[in-house]
């Protein structure tokens, strides 16, 4: 299978913004960004989708969710911001390497269109 966008973005193959690295996650701004705060946060392993995950993959999604934590406190979101996962082409996905997007600083209405 050929490398995701993203993988490319994690083996620095391609420049990006990121905010943020561990063993395994890395943070990076969203190219076009939809709040004034816009990150996308990504696993290191290349799991095409959150429907595609499995039971092995638990303590990594559990550890997305501290890392979107972690980043309110080390970028002062005051602990306001949205997580968005988009799941599947009909949903909006257009990159097929799962990743939150953590958005801060605009208020959405429910849902974001
Ligand atoms: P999706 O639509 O799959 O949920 O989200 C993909 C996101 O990746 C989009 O918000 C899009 O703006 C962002 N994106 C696409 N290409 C690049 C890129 O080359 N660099 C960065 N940093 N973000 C990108």
């Amino acid at each position: 299978m050929s490398e995701t966008l993203f993988e490319k973005i994690i083996n620095k193959e391609i420049p990006s913004d990121i905010i943020y690295e561990d063993d395994q996650s890395i943070v990076i701004k969203d190219i076009n960004p939809q709040a004034p705060v816009h990150l996308l946060i990504i696993p290191k392993k290349p799991i095409p989708m959150l429907s595609k995950a499995t039971e092995s993959d638990k303590e990594l999604l559990g550890h997305l969710m501290l890392v979107a934590g972690k980043l309110s406190k080390l970028l002062i979101l005051d602990d306001t911001f949205n997580i968005v996962i988009n799941n599947g082409e009909n949903a909006g996905q257009t990159i097929f390497h799962l990743h939150l997007h953590l958005l801060s600083g605009k208020s959405f209405n429910w849902l974001p269109a």
